[in-house]
């Protein structure tokens, strides 16, 4: 039998440069996206403290809506949101 590595010889994995989330684009991923009514947003911002993306966009203090570059639809805003501001539809319905 081979003789196995010490800790100390086994190549470092899973390392990366710094930053390099942001080119991983996990919207890819989705399977619902959220729809969202800015006449009802009463701007709460509880969807942003949930989003375990960083996927609502908030301009001047108000959700403008969802990045869907990174959003991967866990609706995790939408079952939070006091008013049902979001929905969530199935991402089939938005292909061509
Ligand atoms: S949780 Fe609903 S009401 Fe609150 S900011 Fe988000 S969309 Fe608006
Ligand atoms: S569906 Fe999930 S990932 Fe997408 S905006 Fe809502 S909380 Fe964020």
């Amino acid at each position: 039998m081979a003789k196995l590595k010490t800790w100390k010889e086994i190549p470092i994995g899973g390392l990366t440069e710094a930053g390099s989330s942001a080119r991983f684009l996990t919207g890819s991923w989705r399977v619902e996206r959220p729809i969202f009514d800015k006449e009802k947003c009463i701007n709460c911002m509880l969807c942003w403290v949930v989003c375990p993306d960083m996927s609502i966009v908030v301009k001047d203090g108000k959700v403008t809506g969802m990045d869907l570059d990174y959003c991967k639809g866990c609706g995790a805003c939408a079952s939070i949101c006091p008013v049902k501001a979001i929905t969530m539809e199935p991402e089939t319905k938005f292909q061509k």
